[in-house]
């Protein structure tokens, strides 16, 4: 990219406890419009908190978080309205992927992509039909419209929750592990369809351990251990000279 983007995502000074378990312990990290930034970092190191502290899922306790321009500052406290009303904007704007992928088990395919168009959206059902088959289509599942979640693999099912979460038009995915719950061969049908979205410029915060998706499609690759950010660089210098002793480590761990 030639041109310098806006921040889509700022993280400055972010901390979450739980009870005396410290678990961000001052993150911080940017991410442009269109970037990939991926995050890895050992078990327990904080990545789905922060993901989750992104959107609010949980609450951080201090610090800054700014999504697509809304800012809110946690100092402490309880929410005021007006970050109540941010918290909102922020939602509309982000599209979560979850692990384990969340899809209601009693609701078709297309029905899990259409739900948040009508409910939320307010999009009559002739039109949100519509845009749900031509998302299950980009994500190569139009032929699954009509299966039940219990129906896919888990691979189809994964793919089914990131049509769910374009349906919303969203300036910023947010994937917490999108393929460690799937069988080796079902990860790469999940892993094009984010390389496409990457490529068509969506700004994607990706915690992964897949490390040719890192080295192919991210901009930057953030190491988090111990609630902290250790290390924030470019893939080729984090896989192939990593300064730190703790990546190194970790990288050997990974690589099996
Ligand atoms: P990672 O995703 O890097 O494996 P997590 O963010 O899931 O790490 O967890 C980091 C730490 O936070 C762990 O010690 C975990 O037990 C703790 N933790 C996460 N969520 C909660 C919660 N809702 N309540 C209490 N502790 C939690
Ligand atoms: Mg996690």
């Amino acid at each position: 990219m030639n041109t310098i983007q806006p921040n889509r995502i700022a993280v400055r000074g972010l901390k979450k406890s739980f009870g005396d378990n410290a678990v961000l312990r001052g993150v911080d990290f940017t991410v442009r419009s269109g970037e990939v930034v991926v995050i890895m970092g050992p078990s327990g190191s904080g990545k789905t908190t922060l993901l989750r502290s992104l959107n609010f899922l949980e609450l951080p306790d201090t610090g800054t978080i700014e999504v697509s321009g809304v800012q809110v500052v946690r100092n402490g406290g309880k929410l005021t309205r007006d970050d109540q009303k941010k918290i909102r904007a922020i939602r509309q704007r982000t599209a979560m992927v979850f692990q384990s992928f969340n899809l209601f088990p009693h609701r078709t395919a297309l029905e899990n992509v259409t739900e948040g168009l009508t409910s939320v959206k307010g999009i009559d059902k002739a039109r949100a039909q519509q845009r749900g088959m031509s998302l299950l289509d980009r994500v190569g599942l139009a032929a699954k419209a009509n299966e039940y979640p219990g129906r896919l693999s888990g691979g189809q099912k994964q793919r089914v929750a990131i049509a769910r979460g374009l349906a919303m038009e969203p300036e910023v995915i947010l994937f917490d592990e999108p393929t460690s719950a799937l069988d080796p061969s079902l990860r790469e049908d999940v892993l094009v369809v984010m390389r496409e979205l990457a490529k068509e410029g969506m700004t994607m915060l990706v915690v992964t351990h897949e490390i040719r998706f890192a080295q192919d499609v991210a901009d930057r690759v953030v190491f988090m251990d111990g609630g902290v950010v250790v290390t924030d660089t470019y893939p080729a210098s984090f896989f192939n000279s990593p300064a730190s002793p703790r990546v190194r480590e970790f990288l050997h761990l990974i690589d099996g």
